[in-house]
């Protein structure tokens, strides 16, 4: 072991909530090359890239073995970000007047994130008087892969736990996944009025925006959602 691998930083250790559970956590801040993870992730603008680099550096920065939704990797993200590299994250945002369109620079306090507030809905979803499926949030893993706006089926196959015909409870795991992407083809396509209140309660983590146009003072406000907002 050479001399400078031998100095030692102490690394603080805080409590962050996780928003799935309520349960509270032990994080410590991300690193130099954590951080380095997550800008050569956020250049390459791959959502898949993205998402794989959010969960390995998170998943370092928690200090205990927990499992987490999607939504917790970007709440504790975008804490850990504040936390480690400074609490203000800077944007070029757009003014809302068309004819205007001046590119503003705005500060954004990220200890100020949100979770957005949901619906406690059911998660058994009655799709006819015999069928009904119990949903899940999509593990991290499978978020990373799949594109849900292109790959319905996939996703929604990712976020079904079990499937509930009459008596009969079928849990879903690896041995039955394939089975239940080929049934879900022939489902009729009015089963996806029922499931979309589902996909849209999934809580995000948010960020309420206001700013003054600094060229036509126009006031604009706006809700910025999704994780590419903030690198
Ligand atoms: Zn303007």
């Amino acid at each position: 072991m050479g001399e400078l691998s031998n100095i030692k930083f102490t690394t603080p250790e805080y409590d962050e909530i996780i928003p799935s559970t309520g349960e509270t956590v032990k994080v410590k801040p991300f690193k130099v090359g954590d951080e380095k993870t997550l800008m050569i992730a956020a250049e390459s603008k791959d959502q898949k890239q993205i998402i794989n680099a959010l969960r390995n550096v998170v998943n370092k920065c928690i200090v205990e073995d927990v499992n987490l939704a999607y939504f917790d990797y970007e709440y504790l993200f975008l804490k850990l970000r504040a936390k480690s590299v400074g609490e203000v994250s800077t944007i070029m945002a757009t003014c809302d007047d068309t004819e205007c369109g001046h590119k503003n620079k705005i500060d954004l306090d990220l200890e100020s994130v949100k979770i957005s507030e949901v619906e406690d809905i059911d998660p058994v979803i009655k799709l006819t008087d015999d069928v009904a499926i119990k949903m899940k949030h999509m593990p991290i893993d499978e978020a990373g892969k799949i594109d849900g706006t292109k790959d319905f089926i996939t996703a929604l196959s990712k976020s079904i736990s079990q499937v509930i015909n009459g008596d009969e409870v079928v849990n879903i795991d690896k041995s039955n996944e394939a089975e239940l992407v080929k049934t879900i083809s022939d489902w009729p396509t009015t089963i996806t009025s029922k499931i979309k209140p589902w996909f849209d309660n999934i809580p995000r983590a948010y960020y309420d925006v206001e700013f003054t146009c600094g060229k036509c003072g126009n006031a604009n406000s706006r809700k910025l959602e999704g994780l590419e907002n903030f690198f």
